[in-house]
């Protein structure tokens, strides 16, 4: 270790694991973005919460920047390290710490996988319902951190409303206990509240209490295939009047291309505009019938083109990996992405508009759209073209970026619906939030982390 600040760590922390390796530097370095070159100082692995405290009240003490890491399957660029600061991984930190059968809550260090917390919440005869594509890669810590949505926010919300208690170490190394797993607390201010979304700049989770459900109902899922975007909206309303949803999630037909050149089976003769995934609870007859009733409603007012109902747990997995294998299927573009989000009311009016701007705005790219639709939450993807120069792509983008932020502006929606800020939509906070608020976090976070160490340059820095 040459860097002399390495070796006062070292010397602070002898037991720490550290390391400078090339690959290590490289592969921790990055995120899902792959965007910047990965330059940190070191990577560090604690292996418990006092070698947390005990490296922060260094770096606080040396001046040293910190990236909390996790699964690194980000998409803001919130776990990069591209200026010598020193990642902290969380991954050693990946156990179930307890269950608690009255309370039904799980606690888990936080570099557990999302699909451990689900496999550990069934052990148990219960589920934690936050769920999307990265489950067997990202961790609790970068869910709590980015406030993580997924396919089911639509019946369970996101990440922020199964969350009963946070431990958090600040910028300064102190341990903070938040909320303790109480269903009501009426003590002041909720920190649990602030620590949720706040891309690691308020300090890191060390430990989590999950709130779990009720596993859910059967459900039956569908795939409709459909000519617009303005009928996927009646489409929406329709099977939401009749069937209590768990999920209604929709792509274009370049994006289903792109999942079946990855092997996924497309169920059509023909290819179509847009694609619904739907899942609904059909636990008994009469939820059936009405899920029946609803397609039929469809397909009578003339809205769906084609669609097919599972039959079995293994064709619904064919079905929900056309949409949940786009991100996968297109990763070898580096897509530029945007996630927005706009009220669901909102959500046609804005969706005419944006549709017109990113038309013109992108006439030589591919676009691929899919999204959350009754969350109000668009992923737009601009694949960059193979052999096109990096730079001058990611310029037009921001360029379209700062459009698109406009046209949410005007629409009161949201330049990060679910994946945060990070490096990738700093440059547009302002368009969601205003000049008093941001002031006022960016205070905050000099409570929290006074020597400005967490993820510096990211969010708001
Ligand atoms: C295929 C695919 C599908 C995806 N689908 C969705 C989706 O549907 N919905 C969705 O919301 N996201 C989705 N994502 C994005 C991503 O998986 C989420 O943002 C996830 O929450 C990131 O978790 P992570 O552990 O990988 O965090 P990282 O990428 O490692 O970090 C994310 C942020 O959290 C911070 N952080 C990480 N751990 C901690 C900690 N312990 N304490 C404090 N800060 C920490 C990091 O510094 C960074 O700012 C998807 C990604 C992929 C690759």
């Amino acid at each position: 270790m040459t860097d002399p600040r390495l070796e006062t760590l070292r010397q602070a922390l002898p037991t720490l694991r550290l390391s400078v390796e090339p690959s290590d530097l490289e592969h921790y370095g990055r995120d899902w973005t792959r965007r910047w070159t990965p330059a940190p100082l070191a990577i560090a692995w604690p292996a418990d919460t006092g070698e947390v405290q005990a490296l922060l009240r260094w770096a606080h003490a040396q001046r040293v920047a910190i990236v909390p890491s996790g699964g690194r399957t980000g998409l803001s660029g919130g776990a990069v390290a591209a200026h010598g600061e020193l990642v902290v991984s969380l991954e050693r930190m990946s156990r179930v710490l307890g269950f608690d059968p009255v309370d039904r809550t799980l606690t888990v260090q936080p570099g557990i996988a999302l699909q451990a917390v689900h496999d550990a919440a069934a052990a148990h005869g219960l589920h934690y319902p936050v769920d999307f594509g990265a489950r067997g890669s990202c961790t609790i810590g970068g869910t709590i951190a980015t406030n993580a949505g997924g396919i089911r926010v639509i019946r369970y919300g996101n990440t922020r409303e199964w969350i009963a208690g946070l431990k958090l170490v600040t910028g300064t190394g102190a341990l903070l206990d938040l909320n303790r797993g109480l269903v009501k607390n009426s003590s002041g201010y909720d920190l649990r509240h602030l620590a949720i979304g706040s891309e690691g700049s308020l300090g890191l989770v060390v430990e989590a209490t999950l709130k779990l459900t009720e596993p859910p109902l059967p459900a039956q899922t569908l795939l409709l295939a459909l000519p617009s975007f303005e009928v996927l909206m009646q489409v929406f309303a329709e099977f939401r009047a009749r069937v209590r949803l768990q999920a209604f999630e929709f792509f274009t037909a370049n994006g289903l291309a792109h999942v079946v050149a990855h092997g996924g089976v497309d169920p059509f003769d023909a290819r179509h505009p847009y694609y619904v995934v739907a899942e609904y609870d059909a636990g008994d007859d009469a939820q059936q019938a009405a899920g029946l009733a609803a397609f039929e409603a469809c397909a009578e007012a003339g809205w769906v083109l084609d669609g097919v109902i599972a039959q079995s747990q293994a064709q619904a997995r064919q079905l929900w990996r056309l949409r949940e294998g786009i991100t996968e299927a297109v990763a070898r573009y580096r897509p530029y992405k945007n996630d927005v989000s706009v009220r669901v009311g909102a959500m046609a009016a804005f969706l005419a508009r944006a549709q017109a701007l990113l038309g013109d705005a992108y006439p030589d790219f591919e676009v691929v759209w899919f999204g959350h639709i009754g969350d109000g939450n668009l992923h737009i993807n601009v694949l960059q073209p193979d052999g096109s120069d990096d730079a001058g792509f990611m310029r037009q983008c921001a360029q379209v970026t700062g459009l698109l932020a406009g046209l949410l502006a005007e629409h009161g929606g949201s330049i990060s619906a679910e994946h945060g800020i990070g490096l990738v939509k700093k440059p547009w906070l302002g368009s969601t939030r205003g000049a008093e608020e941001i002031a006022l976090m960016r205070g905050m976070r000099a409570v929290f982390d006074p020597a400005r160490i967490l993820n510096p340059g990211k969010l708001f820095d």
